[in-house]
């Protein structure tokens, strides 16, 4: 179907659509029924089977699995059975936390989705995008993912940029005629819209003319690869630790078992050794628990309001130095509130708050009541806001701003309806790079630009000014007037805007630039944006974290200084920094200069990139806000790219890690604490599991040293690592949070696993552990009269006991009290859990033979309470 050449009207007709009310929902639902969702089929995931083996194809595993061989081929086939059972398990539920947590990514991915603008019933509704049909009626505006293919019914200098498609990277300007041609490449085809191409700049409307695979990027969907599963720095860092181990047992095993051969041992021995070691050095349930802990901090991200897009961002949120937000709508409420208006040399109150009714003070002026009316009519007709009906009733939508305007309007009951005889020809929309926006009307006979925007650059492009109702020059005074008005505005905190004309001669010059010169100013208007009262807290603790605030305004210097200091982000005496003397400083002058800044305003989004780059040439991590197209590149290149879920484009949400759902600036905060969190619960279990492997190192090479039988075997060894030590370190990655954890600077980006004295508290920690165990070995097999599996049996249960004694301590990194010991309920149920999978293992004859263990007396017990309970005793009060 050639739809480019078919006229709008055609077009209609053949989906069975209409422009003023688009589809029924009725006909909607039926189409989405019979054509299914507007999506397209992704490829393969990496589920399922694939998965599964995945868990196989770790490296530990295959050690394991060698080991099994090893002990097969010695005819241990008992143990061989028993050590492929266990992986077998371990695998499975590794698998199926993977799957969970892929699964809960997926999730993740759907509530961060674009959804559509569509026109139902004859009314505007937001929907899911995956839940468009062919014939409705899409509204697209600047940083729109396209949601379907679609033929452009309307465009106000709408551009997208298909490079997806045509890899053709400059916009391509978009319109509603009709055009011919036989076989047109996409890129000529400029009355369609393509699904995923990007609106970059104006706004359109379109019809849906095909969805899902049905469309161009659908019919080359192959193309579309499935995006590699990413692996965490974190993750990257625990793969080096598994092959260091890896290369520790290795070596250690190879010492063993040639020195032992060497020495005239005999070689069945020295192999079970060797396959005890190299077993006892590997963490085996690590990588599943820090998998199950990411996913699990997600989720509680969730909670609080946070998406993370990329599971590194858990990570680097933690480390984040500093923060740089948006002011508007990430500090500040986004309720913009009309409270004054300067206008013909006067000052006029707004009252009534954010409401559609109020006062605005009177005047007894003819022509000056003209003026006052006409301004708020000029103001609400050059904005992107609508009234629209919710619920029964009359509401404003649209641009914050703008929808500020246009209630002040509503306060001077102004109908809009009273001037049919305005009509609108054509539109500039609103960009934070030109800080200004216009429209081109008919007004009566007469054409105008009505510019609306910063006040400080439409008074540089103004010559003339109004009075009065008469246009006359411009002069120095009154401009002077005009500047002290803005600024003291700006200073009470009000974000302004400046209204002006521009009547023109020739109403065909319909370029910005053209009719944005050599303007009429009318008056500003001054609107209030009250602080999150949430932010401030938020800004306090940020500051007591070692986190930097800076913020990041298009707005009037001013204004920001004065919010800013509001919120205490602003030292006394701190200076603001604007985009225009960003622009003179070189990089390195910025480099040393953003270290003391903390606003920077009237800046473009271009500026951001130079901020973002500038810090972390100074080693910041950098967590940046933004919501804009032109935002993406400073998103991405920061470290942790923030967008709002409420007020953000596509572009900005798809350029970012973290997604705010509530635009809010403490969610970013929450956030980074929850980040913190996480690592430090990550650094607790690593520490638990790691301490015992040295355990288990500690008490077989003692044994071996000093002559005496292995203490422990392969599949004991095993049950430790990934039963009885599994549920617990479990339980300490889900522990809860510190309550000092936002009172320390963040941790470097580089630390390692071990820093900040961990590796230490490993090593002494398991050192005892090693130690006590290998007493009640002595012990018991001193005793003479019972068999090595009774001392086998006693070393075990030893080890075991020492570790969830142990468990206790690892909570917290300074001493043992310094926090509830048994403030974590998972912890408890876990510890028990495990201790009573010991009673089985000990008493039951088929796990006696398995695991090689005989019945133990009460007094067996007592002693292994005792001696287990030495290494934390010993190191529970101190702090290194
Ligand atoms: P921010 O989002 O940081 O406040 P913007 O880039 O949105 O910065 O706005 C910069 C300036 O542009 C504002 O201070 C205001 O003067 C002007 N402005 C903002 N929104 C509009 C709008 N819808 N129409 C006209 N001017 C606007
Ligand atoms: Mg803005």
């Amino acid at each position: 179907m050639k739809w480019y050449e078919m006229t709008v009207d055609e077009t209609l007709a053949k989906l069975g659509s209409q422009a003023e009310s688009g589809l029924s929902t009725l006909t909607a639902t039926k189409r989405l029924k019979k054509f299914g969702k507007n999506q397209l089929t992704e490829g393969k995931a990496p589920l399922g089977l694939a998965l599964f083996f995945k868990q196989f194809k770790d490296f530990m595993v295959i050690v394991l699995l060698i080991a099994t061989f090893i002990a097969a081929y010695l005819g241990e086939v008992v143990d061989a059975i028993v050590i492929v059972i266990i992986v077998f398990i371990n695998s499975i539920l590794g698998y199926s936390q993977e799957h969970r947590a892929e699964k809960s990514l997926a999730k993740l991915k759907q509530m961060a989705n674009p959804v559509a603008h569509v026109r139902r019933d004859g009314a505007w509704l937001t929907i899911p995008s995956s839940d468009v049909v062919v014939g409705d009626i899409v509204r697209l505006k600047s940083g729109d993912r396209v949601v379907a293919d679609l033929r452009i019914m309307t465009s106000t200098h709408l551009s997208i940029e298909e490079s997806a498609m045509t890899g053709e990277t400059l916009p391509i300007a978009k319109t509603s005629q009709v055009i011919h041609g036989e076989q047109l490449n996409l890129g000529d085809q400029t009355n369609m819209a393509f699904m995923s191409s990007l609106v970059t700049s104006g706004h359109g409307i379109g019809v849906v003319v095909a969805t899902g695979m049905e469309t161009m990027v659908g019919q080359i969907a192959d193309l579309i690869v499935q995006a590699p599963k990413q692996t965490t720095p974190l993750e990257k860092r625990l793969q080096n630790l598994g092959k260091v181990l890896i290369f520790v047992s290795i070596m250690l095993t190879s010492l063993v078992v040639g020195a032992g051969i060497w020495q005239g041992q005999p070689v069945y021995q020295m192999f079970l050794s060797g396959i005890s070691l190299a077993v006892a050095v590997i963490p085996e349930g690590l990588p599943a628990i820090v998998t199950v802990v990411l996913s699990l901090g997600v989720q509680r991200m969730i909670k609080k309001k946070a998406i993370v897009r990329k599971l590194s961002a858990v990570e680097t949120l933690g480390s984040t130095s500093v923060i740089c937000s948006d002011k508007t709508g990430t500090l500040t409420e986004n309720r913009m509130t009309v409270v004054e208006l300067y206008l013909n040399g006067r000052l006029f109150n707004v009252g009534g708050g954010y409401r559609l009714t109020g006062d605005i003070t009177a005047t007894s002026n003819q022509a000056e009541e003209k003026m006052l009316a006409r301004f708020l009519q000029y103001g609400s007709i050059c904005g992107a806001a609508e009234f629209v009906n919710h619920n029964g009733e009359s509401v404003i939508q649209g641009d914050p701003t703008d929808v500020a305007i246009m209630m002040a309007a509503a306060k001077k009951s102004l109908q809009l309806t009273e001037n049919l005889q305005i009509k609108k020809i054509t539109e500039f929309p609103f960009d934070s790079t030109r800080k200004r926006m216009s429209v081109v009307i008919k007004d009566h006979q007469q054409h105008y630009a009505i510019v609306k925007g910063a006040p400080d650059i439409l008074l540089k492009r103004a010559d003339r000014i109004e009075e009065n109702g008469r246009i006359i020059r411009l002069d120095q005074q009154q401009r002077k007037k005009i500047e002290l008005m803005i600024n003291q505005m700006a200073s009470k905190a009000y974000r302004t805007i400046a209204l002006c004309i521009n009547p023109l001669q020739h109403p065909n010059r319909v370029k910005a630039e053209d009719v944005e010169t050599g303007l009429v100013f009318i008056g500003l208007f001054a609107m209030i944006d009250p602080p999150r009262p949430e932010a401030k807290q938020a800004i306090k603790q940020c500051k007591i974290a070692g986190i930097k605030t800076v913020m990041i305004t298009g707005d009037h210097a001013g204004t920001a200084r004065a919010i800013a200091t509001e919120l205490e982000i602003l030292p006394n005496q701190g200076q603001v920094i604007t985009g225009s003397q960003l622009e003179q400083m070189t990089d390195q002058q910025l480099i040393e200069q953003v270290e003391q800044t903390y606003v920077f305003a009237r800046v473009t989004p271009k500026d951001k990139l130079r901020i973002v780059q500038a810090l972390q040439a100074n080693g910041h991590v950098v967590a940046m806000t933004g919501d804009g197209v032109n935002d993406a590149p400073a998103l991405k290149t920061s470290d942790i790219g923030v967008s709002m879920g409420r007020t953000g484009t596509d572009v900005a949400k798809e350029a970012s890690d973290l997604i705010l759902l509530d635009d809010n600036f403490a969610t970013v905060v929450s956030a980074v604490e929850e980040g913190r969190h996480i690592y430090e619960n990550i650094r607790k279990f690593i520490r638990y599991l790691l301490a015992s492997n040295v355990g288990e190192i500690l008490v077989m090479l003692f044994a071996m040293v000093l002559g005496f039988p292995l203490p422990l075997l392969p599949v004991q060894i095993l049950w430790i690592n990934l039963v009885t030590d599994g549920l617990p370190a479990l339980a300490l990655g889900m522990d809860g949070a510190e309550n000092n954890l936002m009172e320390q600077p963040p941790r470097p980006i580089k630390e390692g696993i071990f820093a900040r004295g961990l590796g230490f508290k490993i090593i002494s920690r398991g050192f005892l552990i090693g130690i006590v165990s290998f007493i009640a070995f002595l012990l018991a097999y001193q005793n003479g009269a019972q068999s090595i599996q009774y001392a086998r049996t006693i070393a075990f249960i030893t080890l075991v006991t020492a570790q969830l004694i142990h468990v206790f301590d690892c909570r917290n990194e300074r001493s043992i009290f310094d926090r509830h010991p048994f403030g974590n309920r998972y912890l408890i149920v876990a510890v028990l859990s495990s201790f009573a999978l010991m009673i089985p293992v000990t008493y039951v004859a088929t796990f006696q033979a398995i695991f090689q263990t005989v019945a133990l007396s009460l007094r067996d017990w007592l002693t292994i309470i005792l001696l287990s309970s030495i290494p934390t005793i010993v190191f529970g009060f101190t702090k290194r």
